[in-house]
């Protein structure tokens, strides 16, 4: 029977709705989740090339057993071809820098897969449902019910029969539709990049293992042309996807087929693959006929994805041209998070919603910011030559914390990048380490990684005196969270006035944070211990005045703390040895 009220109402059963309505009825199974969806899975979806990042988000869900067994191309690295007089790009993502170095737990792979979106969306989806949630499938949100400001449900045809459905939350999640930010009229920012894809499949291709690897270590090849780009994605061992990202207005000119066969033509490599393969159906198209398919691409976000009574997630907040593969990623990424906050509004009375709604557009604004920023760069400045690509993969991660100690080259940064560890890189803005587990590691700190190692080494000479350059400094908060928590979480960030100009800091939290009493102890510390540093005392005086302040059970972590912030403001400048 078709419900007439719930807790949340999820539009949209792709990846971004799986994911927000697993993790919803995972921390929460006595609510009510509810996933609209207007076609029959499997149904035919572009997007094929995934990142190992989201590996983590799927063992989180439990469905990453069940992706693993259904066999997809392994994907390891990849593989671009940027000019035709140069020699291609190619790398893997464990020679890049993930190796032990994101601490990626053994049984959360370090690589990912070329999936047929059809599959893979239907083994989300009939997750979600396993964990309870209620999946209505040929069902379409047709408009939205309101209590006052507040979005309150969704008006849905089903079976040709409209009805009502009222929720306390709806989450947008339906992909291009954008369906709640058409009907609420939001803003929306575009971004000049490509705006057409058109694609095909093709059956009996030849694998060339030097630009895409093998069945079980494959490389996603992309390919510049003159018009654009070309992707070749192969998803079994005689199926693969070819597609061309460019322009519209191309198409005044040239009609879809041309322009795919003209550009198509001028990449050797890419036709010597394709000798002898015929062109085939689209997986689950439910037209056998084979045939090429346009689509929209131009990238957009809303500024707002956020409101009284909703969240938008996954394409339906933003879309960034897909030159990095990144759609997929920032559709679990974007239903992590927004399960996340409605947890805590649930949970957590003392974490208003307004403030849950501008950090998610922070934090959804930094995902999607650094991909934007790389295919930007990609569509404007490529003739520079790839190595000025990589190298601002690497400046875009300069300020996370250990991000410079772990990737020791442009490549092994673009490599991180590319294998969708943007999330660590985002903690350049909320101050958490570079590691396994986001907001623990600003819990926990980054002691005992490889990346803390690095990092304290010098400061493991506790003899040596240090001098504070700090002249005041004034303590605000702001909400994080990440794949280690079912929430958001208020920590403190401090705003460092002195000899080194204006910073912010944002320090970890250790052993019990989740209460305010506790990050005011915290901060006591981080203050006391940097009035210790005046020159006169050793590190280790220094760290024993300060915690023999406190009562003698809060020691050890406020010891910890003490160090993580030393060395975390001695490597910010902050302080210097006397
Ligand atoms: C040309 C191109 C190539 C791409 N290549 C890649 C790639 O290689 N790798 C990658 O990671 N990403 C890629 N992407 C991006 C990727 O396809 C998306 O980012 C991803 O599918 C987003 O997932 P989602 O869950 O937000 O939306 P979707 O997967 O689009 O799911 C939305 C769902 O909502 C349903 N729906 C829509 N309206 C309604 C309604 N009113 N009521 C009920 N249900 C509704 C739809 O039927 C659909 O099932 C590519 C995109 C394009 C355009």
């Amino acid at each position: 029977m078709f419900p007439t009220e719930c807790d949340v109402v999820i539009i949209g059963g792709g990846p971004a709705g799986a994911t927000t309505g697993s993790l919803l009825r995972k921390a929460n199974p006595r609510r009510r989740i509810v996933i609209l969806e207007k076609s029959r899975f499997p149904r035919h979806h572009i997007g094929e090339s995934t990142l190992p990042e989201m590996n983590r988000i799927l063992h989180k869900m439990g469905v990453l057993a069940k992706v693993e067994a259904a066999g997809f191309v392994r994907k390891r690295g990849i593989t671009y071809k940027w000019a035709s007089d140069k020699p291609p790009f190619s790398d893997v993502f464990s020679e890049g820098v993930l190796d032990g170095l994101v601490g990626t737990p053994e049984h959360v792979p370090d690589y990912s897969w070329q999936v047929e979106r059809s599959r893979y969306d239907a083994i989300l989806l009939g997750h979600a449902r396993e964990l309870g949630a209620e999946v209505f499938e040929g069902t379409q949100a047709t408009g939205l019910l309101r209590s006052g400001d507040r979005i309150a449900g969704l008006e849905v045809m089903r079976e040709g029969r409209p009805s009502r459905l009222s929720a306390e939350f709806v989450v947008d999640c339906s992909g291009q539709s954008r369906v709640l930010s058409s009907w609420l009229r939001l803003d929306k920012q575009a971004h000049a990049l490509g705006d057409l894809g058109i694609y095909r499949y093709y059956r009996g291709f030849r694998w060339s293992s030097d630009l895409v690897g093998s069945l079980t270590a494959s490389r996603i090849f992309f390919q510049a042309a003159p018009r654009g780009w070309m992707w070749f994605i192969p998803l079994s061992a005689d199926l693969v996807s070819v597609g061309l990202v460019t322009r519209r207005e191309f198409l005044r000119r040239t009609p879809a087929v041309a322009l795919f066969d003209e550009e198509l033509a001028t990449l050797p490599e890419i036709v010597g693959m394709l000798e002898g393969a015929t062109m085939a159906a689209a997986p689950a198209d439910p037209d056998p006929t084979p045939r090429t398919h346009t689509i929209a691409d131009w990238s957009y976000s809303h500024a707002a994805p956020a409101g009284p009574g909703y969240y938008l997630a996954g394409d339906a907040a933003a879309f960034v041209d897909p030159i990095l593969s990144s759609g997929v990623l920032l559709a679990h990424q974007s239903g992590l998070s927004v399960a996340n906050a409605i947890n805590t509004h649930w949970t957590a009375p003392d974490v208003s919603e307004a403030e849950l709604h501008a950090a998610y557009a922070e934090f959804y604004r930094d995902l999607y910011g650094g991909f934007l920023k790389m295919a930007h760069w990609w569509y404007t400045r490529r003739e520079v030559g790839i190595d000025e690509w990589l190298k601002l993969a690497r400046e875009l991660g300069s300020g996370a914390v250990g991000a410079q100690e772990i990737a020791d080259s442009d490549t092994s940064s673009f490599m991180t990048f590319a294998a969708g560890f943007l999330s660590d890189f985002r903690f350049v803005n909320v101050g958490c380490g570079f590691g396994d587990k986001g907001l623990g590691l600003s819990v926990d700190g980054v002691e005992g990684t490889s990346v803390g190692h690095k990092l304290h080494l010098e400061l493991r000479q506790r003899s040596i005196r240090l001098r504070s350059k700090i002249k005041r400094m004034d303590t605000s908060a702001y909400l994080a969270t990440d794949i280690g928590t079912d929430r958001w979480w208020r920590l403190p960030v401090i705003h460092l006035h002195g000899e080194q100009g204006e910073d912010t800091y944002r320090p970890p939290v250790l052993g019990k944070p989740h209460s305010d009493e506790w990050v005011t102890t915290c901060l006591r510390a981080i203050e006391r211990v940097l009035r210790c540093c005046d020159g006169s005392m050793s590190l280790e005086q220094a760290v024993d005045r300060t915690v023999a302040t406190f009562p003698r059970k809060d020691w050890q972590p406020l010891r910890k703390l003490c160090d993580l912030v030393l060395a975390g403001l001695y490597v910010k400048g902050a302080l210097e040895r006397a």
